[in-house]
């Protein structure tokens, strides 16, 4: 837990760091960690040491460890990855927020379960800001009309955009993914539709968070540098996806 606890810290010191460096309130920044591929055991340690909220990326694995940790009743769990709209059902029983909204079909399936459940869920749009295609969201000219098929889900309360960068360690092409996202939202926040609140942009992980920070994220999904380097490789989690940049966990398990 000691270590856990360390990485915590030294990752949230790097955000208050990136937030003095731009002159942005650490206050607006919120730490999600992302808790994929790590043991529930140890997310028991993470719990104590004072996360209240975690990130998955695939839904049975996010539905096993609530079932496994329903103990800890103010856990709070995001689906952060993709979703297919015949496990909608699983996301409306027990998440609190589904980050990778990016079609109408997820979102009828959502809205018509959190509707028997009678609960409501925090979305994000996620959008597609690198072109590649093996990135799941929306392409950005697409996001306006998508927002506006959104407003007849009561149960769906949209939050914001998320996004993941291009893969690369050219921190000039992942800022532009970063600050495209940002534009998008300043432009529909313009006119957004009734109920559709665009405040949160979900961007940056272990290898970037600090440029995303400068390109005005409020959500940072950060596993790696929290729980130490995953065994399995991130095409895992992302079709064709080359190697995410490097993590910088203080120490790996
Ligand atoms: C795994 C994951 C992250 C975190 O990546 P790290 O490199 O572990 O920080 C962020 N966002 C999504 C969608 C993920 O699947």
């Amino acid at each position: 837990m000691a270590q856990i606890r360390a990485n915590l810290a030294s990752v949230r010191r790097r955000i208050d760091d990136a937030c003095n460096q731009c002159g942005r309130d650490p206050a607006t920044v919120r730490l999600l960690p992302v808790s994929k591929t790590v043991a529930v055991e140890r997310l028991r340690l993470a719990y104590a040491a004072g996360c209240r909220e975690l990130g998955e990326n695939k839904v049975q694995e996010a539905r096993h460890k609530h079932q496994t940790l329903a103990d800890l009743t103010d856990l709070r769990w995001s689906v952060i990855g993709h979703l297919q709209t015949n496990k909608a059902r699983y996301v409306a029983r027990f998440a609190s927020e589904f980050q990778a909204l990016d079609s109408v079909r997820v979102a009828e399936a959502l809205e018509r379960r959190l509707q028997q459940e009678g609960r409501a869920l925090d979305v994000m749009v996620q959008v597609n800001t690198s072109g590649e295609d093996s990135k799941y969201g929306l392409a950005p000219n697409q996001v306006a009309p998508f927002l506006k098929a959104l407003t007849p889900f009561s149960c769906l309360r949209v939050r914001g955009l998320m996004t993941l960068a291009l893969w690369s360690s050219d921190t000039d092409r992942v800022r532009a993914c970063f600050a495209r996202l940002r534009q998008l939202r300043d432009r529909l926040r313009q006119n957004a539709p009734d109920r559709i609140d665009l405040t949160h942009l979900s961007m940056g992980m272990s290898g970037d968070f600090e440029t995303a920070i400068e390109e005005g994220a409020t959500v940072v999904r950060v596993g790696q540098a929290i729980f130490g380097a995953r065994p399995l490789p991130d095409s895992h989690y992302w079709p064709d996806a080359a190697s995410s940049p490097t993590p910088q966990a203080e120490q790996t398990p």
